[in-house]
C-alpha cells in the first residue's frame, strides 16, 4: 500500500462535502490512510476563514489565503488589506492562492483579474510566500506577468503544452498535476508530465473536482491521488511510492514546511 501522500491542492470547503465533510477528513487523517497532509486552496475570504479554522483543528492541514479569479464578482473593497489582516492569524498559512487568470468564461473582467493577480503576487513577495497559480485560457498574459514579477510557486492543475511547462520550470516554478493526467484523452498533459523533472512535480487533487480514472466524474478526495501517482509513475518509469515521496518533498520545500 502506498503511504505519505500530501495533497497540495484541495477544496474541502466546497458544498460537495457538506453532507459528510468531517467524516471524510477523519478518514483521510486516520492511521490507515495513505494521506499524510493536506493544503487547502483558498478562493475568497470565507474560504480563508475555513482554512485557518481547519489548520487549527488538524495537525497536518495547511492553508493558503487569496482571491481566485472567479471571486472577482465578490471582492472586498481592498483585497490586499484583507490578506494583510488574515496573515497573522495562523502560522500554517503557507501560500498565497489560489490566484490567477481565467478567461474561459466571458463576463469576468480581465483587467480586474490582471490587477488582482499582480497585487497578490506583490503581496506574496513582500511576505516571502510562494503562490498557487490557476491559469485557464490565459497562457500568454499569465506568462508575461510571471516573467515581469518572477514569483515563487506552483502552476496548479497543469493542462498545457510541454513547451509551456518547460518555460514554467525554467522560471524556477513547480507544476501541479491532478487526476486529469489519467484521462484517456489527456495526451498533451502526459507529454507535459514527462517533460517536467521529478524535483518540480507536485501531486494534487483539486477535489471535489478532477477525480482520476476510473473515478472520473465522481466526487474526488485526497486518497484518490494514488491513481494519479500510478499513472505518473508509469510515464516516468519509476515506482509510484518514489513519485509520491518526491512530490511530498517538493511540497515541503516549496511551502517551507519543516516536518509533518
Ligand atoms: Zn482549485
Amino acid at each position: 500500500m502506498l503511504r505519505g501522500i500530501f495533497d497540495s491542492h484541495c477544496h474541502y470547503d466546497d458544498e460537495a462535502f457538506d453532507p459528510d465533510r468531517e467524516e471524510v477528513l477523519g478518514e483521510l487523517f486516520s492511521e490507515k490512510s495513505p494521506v499524510c497532509a493536506l493544503l487547502h486552496a483558498c478562493t475568497d475570504e470565507k474560504s480563508a476563514l475555513y482554512g485557518i479554522g481547519q489548520a487549527a483543528k488538524y495537525k497536518n492541514y495547511y492553508t493558503s489565503i487569496g482571491f481566485h479569479p472567479e471571486a472577482c464578482d465578490r471582492l472586498p473593497a481592498d483585497p490586499i488589506a484583507v490578506l494583510e489582516e488574515l496573515l497573522p492569524r495562523s502560522e500554517k498559512i503557507v501560500a498565497v492562492g489560489e490566484v490567477g487568470l481565467d478567461y474561459h468564461y466571458e463576463g469576468y473582467d480581465r483587467e480586474l483579474q490582471l490587477r488582482l493577480l499582480r497585487d497578490q503576487i506583490l503581496f506574496a513577495k513582500a511576505h516571502d510566500l510562494p503562490l498557487i497559480f490557476h491559469c485557464r485560457d490565459a497562457t500568454q498574459d499569465f506568462l508575461d506577468l510571471l516573467h515581469e514579477t518572477r514569483p515563487r510557486g506552483v502552476v496548479h492543475c497543469y493542462s498545457g503544452a510541454p513547451e509551456v511547462a518547460r518555460e514554467i520550470v525554467e522560471m524556477g516554478l513547480y507544476v501541479g498535476f491532478t487526476g486529469l493526467l489519467t484521462f484517456k484523452n489527456a495526451k498533451k498533459v502526459k507529454r507535459s508530465f514527462a517533460e517536467v523533472p521529478l524535483e518540480r512535480i507536485l501531486l494534487e487533487t483539486d477535489c471535489p473536482y478532477m477525480a482520476p480514472e476510473p473515478f472520473r466524474g465522481r466526487r474526488c478526495r485526497s486518497d484518490l491521488i494514488e491513481y494519479t501517482a500510478r499513472c505518473g509513475a508509469e510515464i516516468k518509469g519509476i515506482d509510484p511510492q518514489e513519485l509520491i515521496d518526491a512530490a511530498r518533498e517538493n511540497i515541503l520545500r516549496l511551502f517551507g514546511i519543516d516536518k509533518i
